[in-house]
């Protein structure tokens, strides 16, 4: 008898644990993948500033499988879904030719999200992010290279625009940025330049609320607010970016006045949107979808109509029992939860047994700021500085794959600790130039 066959689309977060659960189970599994690695996203921004090298937060989805040998990986993006034919359509990626269909019986799909940039796709090739591996990459190098730049500026105007690096949006990812980049400039740099002093630099931080870390309590947001200034960055509150091109940033502070920030440098660690794979799944069962693109899931994260087709993580909304559609944090212990829920399901299934609606288990919220100072909202328990940021520590160290990057990443950790070094800062060019 043919086994039953799972296909989880996606190696990050929901997918990596999806197929983890499923991995022992009586089924035929297929992970694929448009990257050949699982990225452990919470630590680009490490990679973008330095701290960290590529091959630290990234494993190899092969390695994590070698010893399962009903998984199968497969290098390939996926660009559609018949599901009337229950078979995906793949996309070659990398020069690598995929097969066009896998079939399924089981679906499990978990394409993650994008940084969205509000309307204006065009601010994207001035404000870098760091989602991704290159992108983290191109960071780093640009905000290497502003300070090479402004070394070797006579005109003390351009030198000053060279010096100052915008950070766009103040949740985790923000605050962490320009945590890491004033560190960068007031520590790791300060002796390494002989016309300019980096610690001269200015790092602005721009939030079109209120507060930084909308999503935690107020008091740690005012605590994360002074741990930066303590930095020397600053932070723009109630300020709407309303333009980006090479040269600045243009910003509303709610008096209907653009105030022109000039700089080199800028960050966007702003708004995201889901997977175009969550648009496509909306389309083709009906489902609701929401601003940013997330489609609605039935409590079990299933399509409507579509029980063996799950989707979960950054790309969905999930309905709950009395209909309305709740919108779970963008984070990562979400994603897991809703994977290993999904792997339950289908196990469940196999033996015929039910199994009860999705529910997501908040074990809290953490964000580091700089050296030893974060803030950790842990089930009402609220947590700043040192406590925060061992806790902050042991989290990550935890729940990145591979025990050799665990240990290389603690290495790091602690070298940096006590040298305030960053060895990776390194200038490097993308493919297409010499
Ligand atoms: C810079 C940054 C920092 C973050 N920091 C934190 C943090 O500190 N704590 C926290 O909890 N969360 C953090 N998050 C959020 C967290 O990373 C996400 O919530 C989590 O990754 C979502 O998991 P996912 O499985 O939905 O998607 P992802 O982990 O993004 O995985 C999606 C996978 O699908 C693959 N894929 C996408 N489309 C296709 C396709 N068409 N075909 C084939 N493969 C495809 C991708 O290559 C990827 O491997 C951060 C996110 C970012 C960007």
């Amino acid at each position: 008898m043919s086994l039953h066959r799972v296909v989880v689309v996606g190696g990050g977060f929901g997918g990596l644990q999806a197929a983890l659960r499923l991995r022992r189970a009586p089924v035929e599994l297929t992970l694929v993948d448009r990257r050949n690695f699982h990225l452990f996203q919470p630590l680009t921004y490490q990679v973008a500033t330095g701290a960290l090298s590529p091959g630290e937060i990234a494993y190899p989805l092969r390695a994590i499988f070698k010893r399962h040998r009903n998984v199968r990986v497969v290098l390939a993006e996926v660009s559609d879904f018949d599901l009337q034919g229950r078979e995906l359509r793949l996309k070659s990626v990398a020069n690598v030719t995929a097969p066009g269909t896998i079939p399924y019986d089981t679906l499990i799909v978990a394409g993650g999200s994008h940084y969205s940039y509000f309307g204006h796709a065009e601010w994207s090739e001035y404000a870098a992010e760091v989602k991704s591996l290159e992108s983290a990459l191109a960071v780093r190098s640009r905000i290497l290279t502003a300070f090479e730049s402004a070394e070797l500026e006579p005109d003390p105007a351009l030198r000053a625009s060279w010096l100052t690096f915008v950070v766009i949006g103040a949740g985790p990812t923000g605050v962490e940025m320009a945590g890491q980049i004033a560190e960068l400039a007031r520590d790791t740099l300060r002796r390494d330049f002989r016309a300019i002093d980096p610690r001269s630099g200015r790092i602005l931080l721009v939030e079109a609320v209120d507060r930084v870390l909308p999503s935690f309590p107020p008091s740690l947001s005012a605590r994360a607010e002074r741990s930066l200034g303590g930095l020397g960055a600053t932070v723009l509150t109630d300020s709407t970016v309303v333009g980006v091109d090479g040269e600045g940033v243009t910003i509303d502070r709610g008096d209907g006045v653009p105030e022109r920030i000039p700089s080199r440098t800028v960050v966007w660690a702003a708004g995201v949107e889901a997977s175009s794979l969550a648009s496509r799944l909306a389309e083709l069962t009906g489902a609701e979808r929401d601003r940013a693109g997330r489609v609605t899931v039935e409590p079990d994260l299933t399509l409507p109509g579509h029980p063996e087709v799950f989707a979960l993580g950054d790309m969905v909304r999930v309905r709950s029992s009395d209909r309305a559609s709740v919108l779970l944090p963008g984070i990562a212990p979400v994603a897991m939860q809703q994977g290993r829920y999904a792997a339950m399901v289908t196990r469940a299934r196999l033996r015929g047994r039910s199994t009860p609606p999705f529910r997501y288990r908040d074990k809290g919220n953490l964000a580091t700021i700089g050296r030893a100072t974060a803030v950790a909202d842990i089930r009402g328990l609220r947590l700043s500085g040192f406590i925060a940021w061992v806790t902050w520590l042991v989290v990550h160290l935890w729940y990145l794959i591979g025990f050799q990057n665990r240990l290389l990443v603690l290495i790091r950790w602690s070298f940096s600790f006590v040298t305030h070094g960053r060895g990776a800062r390194l200038i490097t060019r993308s493919g297409a130039e010499p």
